[in-house]
């Protein structure tokens, strides 16, 4: 039996060696081990549509699947000891619901949402010819019982109108983060943009009460926990975009309508890749050259990502503000 000096100086030195590995596990940085990409939309969710005139009638799912696979393959062959998991690789019906749970089970370190951007359409019309209309006056003559009714026809030219969707202009791509409140002016919001968002909102199933407690916690604690790291990955993918001839529309930041961000206990972005009701955009976005590009783009940007939060560089005291601190 033990006595009790012994007992104690045991007990002082498994808290030591418990402080010890704490400490040590509070300075290993975190591995990067799975990544999990998420094609946007699919199935009976066909996200955005090009219905502009001349457009190439693009559903929205087609070219986030595409790129989606693109990227898990790209992935995999730059990063073979990574686990990479597709939500989709096929042209399923998968709630958001769904696929926060396939990231949540795959305990994955990094959430990567592939969308396209669709912009409210005007309408306009042209003239594409003329009808010959005919139309009547009447007059009456004569008074009392001899009045009469004199019906005259006349024929006249009238247009023939014919309406369409305007294409929009807008091209470039973007980054969605998530933020539960407006974090400065670093990062755009996105409430008064003109951007129609076709993503999360319009999931009615999700049923989201914007202004419950539960909503603000639960929001709020993936802010405190993930944001710095999204908007890392957000810049860096941002940084890639602009190398490629592409514009680089920049990272914004939303509280509502991307459910799917702050659904999944990891870092996490939603990348609008391209306007697929902007004519030079969805070309780009259905070519296999546009495609990869981005694809690769978007894995250089998660390949530096990891590899600065693997190894991150040894900061000088001051250094509080540095992107290299998360
Ligand atoms: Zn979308």
């Amino acid at each position: 039996m033990m006595k009790i000096k012994e007992c104690c100086i045991s007990l002082f030195a498994a808290f030591g060696l418990l402080f010890f590995c704490l400490n040590i596990s509070a300075q290993v940085p975190k591995k990067i081990r799975t990544i999990i990409v998420d094609a946007g939309h699919g199935g009976s969710d066909a996200g955005a549509r090009a219905e502009n005139e001349g457009s190439m009638g693009s559903y929205e799912k087609n070219i986030t699947l595409a790129i989606a696979n693109k990227l898990v393959a790209e992935l995999k062959k730059q990063l073979p000891d990574t686990k990479i998991v597709p939500t989709r690789t096929s042209d399923i019906t998968q709630p958001v619901k769904e696929k926060a749970r396939i990231a949540n089970e795959n305990h994955g370190d990094l959430f990567v949402c592939i969308h396209a951007d669709a912009l409210q359409l005007k309408t306009g019309s042209r003239i594409i010819g003329y009808r010959t209309q005919t139309y009547t006056t009447t007059r009456y003559v004569g008074k009392g019982k001899r009045k009469k009714k004199i019906v005259t026809p006349h024929q006249r030219e009238v247009a023939v109108r014919q309406y369409f969707k305007i294409s929009t202009t807008r091209k470039g791509t973007s980054t969605l983060i998530f933020a539960a409140r407006k974090t400065g002016d670093k990062i755009k919001a996105m409430e008064n943009s003109d951007i129609f968002f076709d993503t999360e909102d319009n999931d009615s199933s999700l049923n989201i009460n914007y202004n419950s407690p539960e909503w603000k916690a639960n929001a709020l604690l993936y802010t405190q926990n993930y944001f710095k790291k999204s908007y890392k990955l957000g810049s860096l993918i941002q940084d890639e975009i602009a190398n490629t001839a592409r514009e680089n529309l920049g990272v914004w930041q939303r509280d509502k309508g991307i459910w799917v961000l702050q659904a999944t206990q990891m870092p996490a972005v939603l990348i609008e890749t391209g306007f697929i009701t902007t004519p030079d955009d969805e070309r780009y976005l259905n070519s296999e050259k546009g495609q990869q590009e981005i694809a690769v783009a978007i894995a250089k940007a998660i390949i530096k990502y990891k590899d600065q939060v693997e190894n991150p560089k040894i900061l000088p005291q001051a250094g509080n503000n540095s992107s290299n601190n998360y």
